[in-house]
Formats: C-alpha cells, structure tokens, sequence
C-alpha cells in the first residue's frame, strides 16, 4: 500500500477559524514523531512507504496496522490509533522489518516502545490476552531476571478472565496437553532459578520507571 492510501494530516487552521477542529492530545503536528525518534533513535522520518517490512514480517496477516502504516502513522502522530492497534500486541520482536528496511528504519524498536507507552496509557489494549501476558512475562522477569515457563502460566493463568478466555476459545485443553509433553522431556522445572544479573536486571527496571538509582 502506498502513503496515498493514507488520508493527508489536515493543515493546522488558523487561530481566527471560528470551527476549530478538536485534535486530540499528543496527534498535534510533528510532537508524537519527534518524542518517538527522541526516545527510540529510529529515523522514522527517512521512511518512503516501500513497504518491504511489512513483506518481511511474518505475522502481519495477523496485525490490523502493517508495520509501513506503523510507521506512517507516527510520521502522522496518529498516536492513538497506534496504542489501540492490535498490532503492538501481535509483533513477535523478531527484527525482520528492521532487517529488511533499505532505509535502516528501527522498526521493531519502534513497535516495541509503542507496546510500552501503551502499558502505561489508560488506553485498552486490543488484544487483551497478548497484553496481559506480556506484563505477566515482564513481572516474572523482574523477580528472577530469567523466566521459568511453568511459574510464568501458572501466574498468567491466574489473572483475572484469563482462564475463562481459554475455557471459552478451547484452548485450555492444548496447552495442558502441551505442558505435558514437555514435563514429560524434561523442559519445565518446578523451582525458578535466579539469574546472576538480577540487580542490573532491576535497575533497568527502576530506571524505566523513571525511579532514580
Ligand atoms: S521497509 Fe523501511 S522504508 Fe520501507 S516502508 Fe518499511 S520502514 Fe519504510
Ligand atoms: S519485529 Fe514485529 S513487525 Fe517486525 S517483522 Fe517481526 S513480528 Fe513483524
């Protein structure tokens, strides 16, 4: 899809307009797109919609804004849309659009800091479950700074209406079968051990809470 398929910011109007149109917090001109290349140091702006990305992502049949659109949205600062896109959720941080972009364009990077501003905006994640696992997987890194697969679904199962998505969706019955398999061979242990780098582990933490050291 080219940047055509896209509607065009609409020029700021003038202070005398007398209908001036309600823009929402953080979409007001380039403010989004310059605290993003701020935060993240991706050259968001060098982007020409080749859309290579999205051609290279191996999930983006799943995502309800490809990664080229991602990134035009920032460029838009259709902030947002992005926050309550599916797409953050779905991304599997695998770094195949930032391989693949001609331009060097941080493309996960981006999508990954899009994942968090939205771990801390009131606005509700789309995909629920992906969201709640994510902060699950986060929490459980925090303790030991590693993560024990069978504590890491025992807490995720234990969030609220998780488990009742699952029963629901019928899920519940392949992953216990699953976590079988792979007690079975050995793969889960039952005590989690504590990574070596556990305080550095912490600190990045408190450092991203903005907590000073
Ligand atoms: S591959 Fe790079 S230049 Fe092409 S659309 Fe994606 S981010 Fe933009
Ligand atoms: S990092 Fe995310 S957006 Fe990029 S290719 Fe992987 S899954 Fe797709």
């Amino acid at each position: 899809m080219s940047a055509d398929h896209f509607p065009r910011q609409s020029p700021e109007p003038s202070d005398d307009a007398p209908d001036r149109p309600r823009t929402l917090i953080g979409d007001r001109r380039d403010l989004f797109l310059n605290r993003v290349e701020g935060e993240t140091g991706a050259n968001v702006s060098a982007c020409y919609q080749c859309e290579r990305c999205t051609n290279a992502c191996p999930v983006s049949y799943y995502m309800d804004v490809k990664p080229h659109q991602v990134i035009r949205h920032v460029q838009l600062g259709w902030r947002e849309r992005l926050l309550g896109a599916a797409t953050i959720w779905v991304c599997l941080s695998c770094e195949m659009c930032s391989t693949y972009c001609p331009n060097e364009v941080a493309v996960a990077k981006v999508i990954n800091h899009l994942r968090n501003l939205a771990y801390h905006s009131s606005i509700p994640p789309k995909e629920r479950l992906l969201a709640v696992f994510h902060q699950t997987f986060l929490q459980e890194l925090q303790r030991y700074g590693r993560v024990n697969e069978l504590w890491l679904m025992s807490a995720f199962n234990r969030k609220p209406g998780i488990l009742r998505a699952k029963v629901k969706a019928g899920t519940l019955k392949d992953e216990l079968l699953l976590g079988l398999a792979l007690w079975r061979k050995g793969k889960l242990h039952l005590v989690p051990r504590r990574s070596k780098a556990i305080e550095e582990i912490k600190a990045v933490y408190r450092r991203q809470r903005g907590e000073v050291d």
